[in-house]
């Protein structure tokens, strides 16, 4: 059994859970850099872990296989001998609008977004009850509150990971493990990138801040959320947006 609380970040190769991954980092942690397309990046990741003098180590799987995860979190728990927190990060946008969306633009992003999610919990969940401690931390997004037009299917998914970490929050805050979600507003990533310079100024208007957030800001709530002081917080919501939606 490892010594070493062992911390697994889902999609962690870039943007923000490659900022979660290494604000993880630590002499006591373990990260483990889940990817699925990017070796290059998520060797990346793990040399920023390495440098701030945590261990890590990449692992390619994606989130939507169920045979995948489950011989991903069989491998970890067996060379680990724990799995202590779970950050399901990884996700994918598909934008269109909904009258000419097609069938896989929202079966993708839900086979990501939130069968992912549901997928990697329950890979960890019998660990974390054995341990009787856990961290799962669900990175969801502002849109599941405000909606967003050309976003129904990512939309939707994000709202069912609020559903997913309150019921199961409920499930299994008895055995110390808790399930949290945080919700980023406009954050500067791969993912916002594309955005058109005049969907970029709309967004930013929208932002009492006056600015959009660094991966780095998301990253600190979701390792406060995984600390041991947090231990009586759970089903809850944290937005990190700049004021641009207040709950
Ligand atoms: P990003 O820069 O596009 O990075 C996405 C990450 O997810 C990559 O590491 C990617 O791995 C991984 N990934 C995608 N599909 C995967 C799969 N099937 N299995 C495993 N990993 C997979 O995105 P980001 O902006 O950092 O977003 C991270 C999370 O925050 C997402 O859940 C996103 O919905 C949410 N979010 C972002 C914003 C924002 O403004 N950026 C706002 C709200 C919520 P590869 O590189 O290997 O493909």
């Amino acid at each position: 059994m490892s010594d070493k609380r062992v911390v697994v970040v889902t999609g962690a190769s870039r943007g923000i859970g490659r900022a979660i991954a290494v604000q993880m980092a630590a002499p006591e942690t373990h990260v483990i850099v889940n990817y699925n397309s990017s070796p290059e990046a998520a060797n990346e990741t793990t040399a920023l872990v390495r440098a701030r003098g945590g261990a890590a180590t990449a692992m390619a799987f994606d989130v939507a296989d169920p045979g995948a995860v489950k011989a991903a979190f069989d491998q970890i728990v067996k060379t680990h001998g724990r799995v202590d927190v779970l950050v399901n990060n990884a996700g994918i946008a598909r934008d269109n609008l909904l009258a000419i969306m097609k069938p896989a633009e929202w079966d993708d992003v839900m086979a990501t977004n939130l069968k992912g999610a549901f997928l990697c919990s329950q890979a960890v969940v019998r660990p974390m009850m054995r341990q009787r401690f856990g961290r799962i931390i669900n990175v969801t997004s502002v849109v599941a509150a405000t909606g967003n037009p050309g976003q129904c299917n990512y939309s939707a998914a994000k709202a069912g990971i609020i559903g997913l970490t309150k019921s199961l929050a409920r499930e299994i805050v008895s055995r110390k493990i808790t399930v949290n979600a945080v919700a980023p507003g406009y954050i500067e990533t791969d993912m916002t990138a594309a955005l058109p310079p005049k969907a970029r100024e709309a967004l930013l208007a929208q932002i009492p801040a006056g600015r959009a957030g660094a991966p780095e800001e998301v990253a600190a709530a979701v390792s406060f959320l995984a600390s041991d002081v947090a231990g009586y917080i759970t089903g809850q919501v944290i937005h990190v947006n700049g004021g641009m939606f207040m709950a």
